[in-house]
């Protein structure tokens, strides 16, 4: 089936419809996607977003589509400095043991790799000049305390990204805010640039033609999205809260300064609770990825868990969900496994009939906003179907090998399935064998290297060589 011919097509925060995906250079879709503040461990509420991006990253290309995304590690805002200032160590230290832990936790949950990891204070000189065009077009300002500001009001289009009606807002907001992050009531001017407080920021800053300081959050990621993928990107992605005031901000930002249309899709995924309450350490029920898998559950359970709820829905993490996504995953593995013991050479053409229902279904229900439940349901239904085919003996070892590679497909998007049934682990003595019959071969005493070839053989391995030496591998059916 040719996937091609459907359109994937996805919500729009911005104009609150959905829309088809088409790479605006004609080949490869620009993404941008802001990522984690190297401060902490991430939670699960991130990876709940950073989950849904590896979906969608997915997807896209499963839509054949080319990618390019970026994601931001923000190593430079008011959590990454204040921790560096209580440990008294340089802000890249205090941020390297988190940004390699965030790598792993990407590995632990199959999260593809994108093509850029900018981390934010590589970007100082691209800020500052995105900082000096603003100053030059009269859209930023100097605060009385040597701050430089963006002033909305210049800004006309400000808020249209959260609906927000500014002149309602205004009224009651102050001038400007200088925290990095804030709600929607105190829409004001935000800050571009921080005047260097030593009391605030120790002895972190830099120079600029504005005196020492640093940036603000928000010109980081307007820096570096425009800087490594361009001034006019297909889509860009967050969590729910960084819709405002981070992104709303960005695109005051990037357009004031480009004069071109910054972001043609935007994409926001909803928060995350726990026992449908706000994660929180007060509440004792706020969980990094390492508290899961301390208690015994896979990267790929809660990878399942945390994708198998529509990301525009508010997902509820329990253990019970947990515990669920757990069963799923056996019920994939034991069907995987089934496959592989298929032999018979009669083919019926009932598999082909589901499949194709599958494949359909699936390729459907992805274009439609990322639809994962329906997905996932058509894939279990296909599960169950074949199940009872296998029962009837009417699945040929031939249409078994069908089914895989139906699976694999679709777990180019979803990146659960348990496809290569576990290795078993080598018999110890097996190894010995091989060892012994290395030796025998090197005092060249054939006959009894060839006697431990016969053992291993025997046993159902074959020997492989490799330029690595001999190593034993199972032989298949046998
Ligand atoms: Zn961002």
């Amino acid at each position: 089936m040719n996937t091609k011919k459907i359109d994937l097509l996805l919500y729009n925060t911005e104009s609150r419809a959905l829309e088809p995906v088409s790479p605006l250079n004609g080949h490869t879709v620009l993404m941008y996607t802001c990522g984690p503040t190297v401060y902490n461990f991430a939670h699960i509420g991130n990876f709940r977003t950073y989950v849904f991006e590896d979906v969608l990253r997915r997807t896209i290309k499963f839509f054949g589509m080319e990618i390019e995304q970026v994601m931001n590690l923000t190593d430079l805002d008011d959590k990454t400095l204040r921790g560096a200032l209580d440990n008294n160590i340089s802000l890249a230290e205090f941020t390297a043991p988190f940004t390699k832990a965030f790598f792993e936790d990407l590995d632990t949950l199959g999260i593809e790799r994108a093509e850029h990891y900018p981390k934010a204070t590589d970007y100082i000189p691209d800020m500052i000049h995105i900082i000096e065009t603003l100053l030059e077009k009269g859209v930023a300002y100097k605060g009385s305390e040597g701050s430089i500001y963006f002033s909305i009001k210049k800004f006309p289009s400000y808020g249209r990204l959260s609906h927000l009606h500014l002149d309602e807002l205004l009224a009651g907001a102050s001038d400007r805010i200088a925290a990095d992050d804030y709600d929607k009531d105190q829409a004001s001017d935000f800050v571009l640039w921080k005047a260097h407080d030593a009391t605030r920021d120790g002895d972190i800053f830099w120079e600029s033609p504005f005196g020492i300081g640093r940036p603000g959050w928000h010109i980081e990621c307007s820096a570096m999205a425009m800087e490594l993928l361009g001034e006019s990107i297909d889509i860009h992605v967050g969590g729910v809260d960084n819709m405002f005031p981070h992104h709303e901000n960005e695109i005051a930002q990037c357009e004031a300064y480009s004069e071109k249309h910054f972001v043609k899709h935007w994409l926001h995924s909803e928060h995350l609770l726990v026992d449908h309450k706000k994660m929180s350490k007060r509440l004792n029920n706020f969980y990094t990825l390492r508290d899961l898998l301390n208690k015994g559950y896979s990267g790929a359970e809660v990878r399942y868990i945390l994708m198998q709820t529509h990301y525009r829905v508010q997902l509820n993490f329990t253990f019970e969900g947990l515990d669920a996504a757990r069963n799923s995953l056996d019920r994939l593995d034991a069907f995987v496994k089934r496959l592989h013991t298929i032999n018979e050479l009669e083919s019926h053409g009932f598999v082909t009939l589901v499949l194709n229902k599958l494949l359909t279904s699936f390729t459907e229900a992805m274009a439609d906003d990322l639809n994962i439940s329906v997905a996932l349901a058509a894939l279990f239904e296909a599960v169950r179907e074949i199940n009872i085919l296998c029962d009837a003996s009417k699945v040929s070892k031939e249409e078994a090998q069908s089914v895989l590679k139906t699976l694999a497909s679709i777990d180019t998007v979803l990146h659960v399935i348990p496809l290569a049934p576990k290795e078993e682990p080598i018999p110890q003595d097996l190894v010995e064998a091989l060892e012994k019959r290395q030796n025998a071969r090197e005092q060249k005493n054939w006959k009894e290297s060839d006697h431990y070839r016969d053992l291993i053989l025997s046993r159902g391995y074959i020997i492989e060589d490799t330029p690595l030496g001999a190593r034993l591998k199972k032989q298949r059916n046998s």
